[in-house]
């Protein structure tokens, strides 16, 4: 996770919102089970909104995503607070696991969690990495229960980031050959290339942020 500026709301939902939601609560109530339409809130202009914001990325575990793959995720959930189901602000881009695998808020509460849209909190002020796995920073109660809520130490997850630290480190590993054969050190370019591994468009970057801070000064 790592902190997202949120874009300007999509003008679909910015003129249809009220009226999508209205039309929704009073299906509510003749059934209170009903599901909003996913062909609404999950309209091409707002995800595309959604997949600008996050780099094609899941905003909770920053696997990068396919246009089939991204699903919406409610952040609060639609049963909890159904006059949220079609605010902008509401609206986050997720896998699929992320979705399916997060613990309901009445198990454990957003607010006791990190937001990804809330700029007062800084995931990587409570969450950091040893290699590929995820911890709580300096015991952060916060980063505790978002690793939590959102199953950010699955197994799936260790795999993806193992995966992606072993393709950094034959990345750095050419270079440090090359620059060896060649007599020389690394140049801007190569520098630049190893620090994008920590840049908010890569894949897992807050992991490769942990990772990059211990080695290029400044970088976290
Ligand atoms: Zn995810």
């Amino acid at each position: 996770m790592i902190g997202l500026h949120r874009l300007a709301e999509p003008v679909v939902l910015a003129e249809n919102g009220e009226r999508w939601l209205e039309r929704y609560l009073e299906q509510r109530r003749r059934n209170p089970s009903q599901r909003p339409d996913a062909r609404q809130y999950g309209h091409r202009e707002i995800r595309n909104a959604l997949r600008a914001m996050s780099f094609y990325k899941c905003f909770y575990c920053e696997r990068k995503l396919s246009e089939l793959e991204d699903e919406i995720d409610h952040y609060i959930e639609v049963a909890e607070s159904p006059e949220h189901a079609f605010r902008w602000g509401n609206l986050y881009l997720c896998c699929r696991d992320c979705h399916g695998k997060k613990l309901p808020n009445s198990s454990i509460p957003v607010e006791e969690c990190l937001n990804p849209c809330d700029h007062s909190m800084l995931p990587a002020a409570h969450l950091i990495f040893s290699d590929e796995i995820i911890r709580p920073k300096s015991g952060s109660r916060m980063g505790a229960q978002t690793i939590r809520k959102y199953r950010l130490d699955r197994d799936q997850l260790n795999y993806l980031r193992l995966k992606q630290l072993q393709r950094f480190e034959r990345f750095v590993r050419d270079l440090y050959i090359a620059c060896a054969r060649e007599g020389r050190p690394f140049t801007q370019e190569e520098k630049e290339a190893i620090v994008s591994f920590g840049q908010a468009d890569h894949e897992f970057s807050l992991m490769f942020r942990s990772y990059l801070a211990l080695v290029v000064p400044g970088m976290e």
